[in-house]
Formats: C-alpha cells, sequence, structure tokens
C-alpha cells in the first residue's frame, strides 16, 4: 500500500502530531477565537471541526453544515494550520473539496458502511487530498483496513489512521472500549500508516484524556486528537469530554514523550507487555461485573446457593483453583449487598 510518510505533508514536525479544535463548529466567533488559541501550540497542526454532525439520536444538534466553510477557510489563512472537517458522503466531500478544507475525515459511523465509504472515495479520486479514517465504531478490523483501501484506490496517498475506540454493549469506565490489540493489529498489517488516537472519544469525559493520551504515545502513535471547546460545559455536542485550549496546554505539558526506541508498549511490537493487556481485560472485568450487578438487581428474592454451587464446578472444570472460586463468589455477593 502506497501511504505517504507523514513529514511528507506536515513538514517539520517535531515531535508528537497534535489535532485540536471543537467537536462541532458553533459559530464563526467561536471557530476563529478557537483556533487562535490552539496556534501557538507546541505540535497543533491541524485545526479539527465537524459541520455536518453524524448524531445518533434526532432531535439533537445537527452541526453548521456549508455555512462553517468559510469560517475553516479563515482559520488556514489566519494562523496557518490545516483545516479538517468530517465527511458522511460525496456531496460533504464535494462541498468541502471547493472551499479548499486542507483535511477530510471519514466518521466512525461512515467507516463502518463500505457504500458510504465508496460513496467518498469516488468523490476525492484524483484529488490527493489528505484523509482521516477513524476506526468503525464497531470492534471490526476489516472494515477500517478496508475503508483505507478505498481511498487508497483512489490514488489518496496522504492518510491518517484515528483510533477511537469501539462501542460495546457493555458499560465500561470509557465511552467507547479502547481494544488497543485491535489499534496494535492494524498497525502490524499496515505499517507504513501513521495512526493517531482520539482519547476525547474514547474517554467520555475529561477526567480521562491525560491517561488515555499517555497510553496512545506509548504505544508510538504519530499523535493524538483532542477536541477543545471554549466553554465546554456550554458546548452542543460532546459537552462532558471537550476541554479548553488552556487545559489542553496543560495537557500536552504533562506527557510524557520517550524516545520511539523506548516506549514501553510499542504498536505492532512482538510481545505486547502485560500491563497493557491487564488494563483491558480488567476493564471488561469491570464491565461484566456491572451487567452482573444490574441482573441481581432484577430479582427480588436472590438466592445464590445455586449459583454458587454451579460456579464452583464450571470453574474448576476450567482449572481454577476451589477457594480462589469460592473468594470471589463470596465478594460479588457482598458488592451487590453492598450496592
Ligand atoms: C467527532 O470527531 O466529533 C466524531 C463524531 O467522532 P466519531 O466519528 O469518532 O464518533
Ligand atoms: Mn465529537
Amino acid at each position: 500500500m502506497q501511504i505517504a510518510p507523514l513529514e511528507s505533508w506536515l513538514s517539520g514536525l517535531q515531535g508528537p502530531l497534535i489535532i485540536a479544535g471543537p467537536c462541532s463548529a458553533e459559530t464563526e466567533e467561536q471557530v476563529a477565537a478557537t483556533a487562535a488559541a490552539l496556534r501557538k501550540m507546541a505540535g497543533v497542526r491541524i485545526f479539527r471541526a465537524g459541520l455536518w454532525k453524524s448524531r445518533t439520536r434526532p432531535d439533537t444538534f445537527a452541526g453548521v453544515g456549508k455555512a462553517g466553510l468559510d469560517w475553516m477557510r479563515s482559520v488556514r489563512t489566519e494562523t496557518g494550520l490545516l483545516s479538517a472537517v468530517e465527511v458522511s458522503n460525496a456531496a460533504q466531500a464535494e462541498d468541502c473539496l471547493r472551499a479548499g478544507v486542507d483535511v477530510l475525515w471519514v466518521g466512525a459511523r461512515t467507516t463502518v458502511n463500505p457504500f458510504y465509504v465508496q460513496e467518498v472515495a469516488d468523490a476525492v479520486r484524483g484529488t490527493g487530498v489528505a484523509m482521516m479514517v477513524k476506526n468503525p465504531v464497531s470492534p471490526d478490523l476489516d472494515l477500517w483496513i478496508g475503508a483505507v483501501e478505498r481511498l487508497e484506490k483512489a490514488g489518496i496517498r496522504k492518510m491518517l489512521a484515528v483510533h477511537r475506540g469501539f462501542s460495546r454493549y457493555e458499560k465500561g469506565i470509557y465511552r467507547n472500549a479502547p481494544y488497543w490489540e485491535i489499534a496494535a493489529e492494524f498497525k502490524r498489517l499496515l505499517p507504513g500508516m501513521p495512526m493517531v488516537c482520539d482519547p476525547s472519544h474514547i474517554a467520555g469525559k475529561r477526567e480521562y484524556l491525560q491517561q488515555i493520551a499517555q497510553k496512545a504515545l506509548d504505544m508510538d502513535m504519530a499523535g493524538i486528537m483532542i477536541e477543545t471547546h471554549l466553554s465546554p460545559d456550554r458546548a452542543l455536542s460532546d459537552s462532558a469530554q471537550q476541554i479548553t485550549p488552556k487545559d489542553l496546554e496543560s495537557l500536552l505539558a504533562r506527557l510524557v514523550v520517550r524516545p520511539p526506541a523506548s516506549a514501553p508498549a510499542r504498536l505492532g511490537g512482538r510481545s505486547e507487555p502485560l500491563p497493557l493487556r491487564l488494563d483491558e481485560i480488567d476493564e471488561a472485568l469491570l464491565a461484566l461485573l456491572v451487567r452482573r450487578v444490574e441482573a441481581v438487581r432484577q430479582i427480588e428474592a436472590f438466592d445464590g446457593t445455586e449459583l454458587a454451587r454451579s460456579w464452583r464446578e464450571r470453574g474448576k472444570a476450567l482449572g481454577l483453583d476451589e477457594k480462589f472460586l469460592d473468594a470471589i463468589f463470596r465478594a460479588i455477593q457482598s458488592s451487590e449487598r453492598l450496592s
């Protein structure tokens, strides 16, 4: 696969690439003031803003649409930052191309649908515009790679994969499950493709951004995309996960950027270090615990005797120690009483 190295279209890039800007463009003033605040921050080269918002539910803010294209053009001329806009169909892609948007991106709800990806690929065919491809909402590596292949067949070479986490039915700490191993596998299969992480959509809450961003850098990702809003609490979309430009600045200052060779959990490395895997397994365990507690809550008079017996038998058949099994079961029972 022929993918241009990041440095070939982001000249002079030193350290991680930072992509920042609001979830949604809301007003001309907001776009201009956010871009002005981001402009001076080290590493910030791309200003992102959604104009057409592919919202999960109706009757929520759907974006300002075409009206924002002029605002994005001004960002480019006023700040020198590259502008980036999400496109979900041919019409949006054509509008962005006409308006000179520098980077187009395919969002998680679009990557999931090959018809839409193909439509966007046909619209950008031969233009050579830079594209970002977010992972699909579902944990499906082939859909993600397939989207990249469709764009590559349309002659797109400046490409960037964006890891934004995956939907799952179980509740978790994060809004979207990171499934870091999927990102690592993508990187192993497409080694020339640069990848950034989008901690905002993984986290769903601003308090988790730092740890996710750090983990992404520890995995040798090329950078991060963080949603930035002047008044996050008043944002018209993704309010809980956005941070002010000032908070972005302190987040970036706290990031430890290690030289690539010393990164503890290199993407695509043969042996993924234990803490990384354990962290994901713990996340899955916690999600299961929440499901179990909720299921028990729905049963009025709960007698765990029979369940305890069957738990012990099944656990033993899987090779687990009986005392360990009993201790875990007791702990689950008492947590259910407490909660
Ligand atoms: C976004 O970047 O604002 C967005 C809608 O993201 P995603 O496609 O990852 O959900
Ligand atoms: Mn968003």
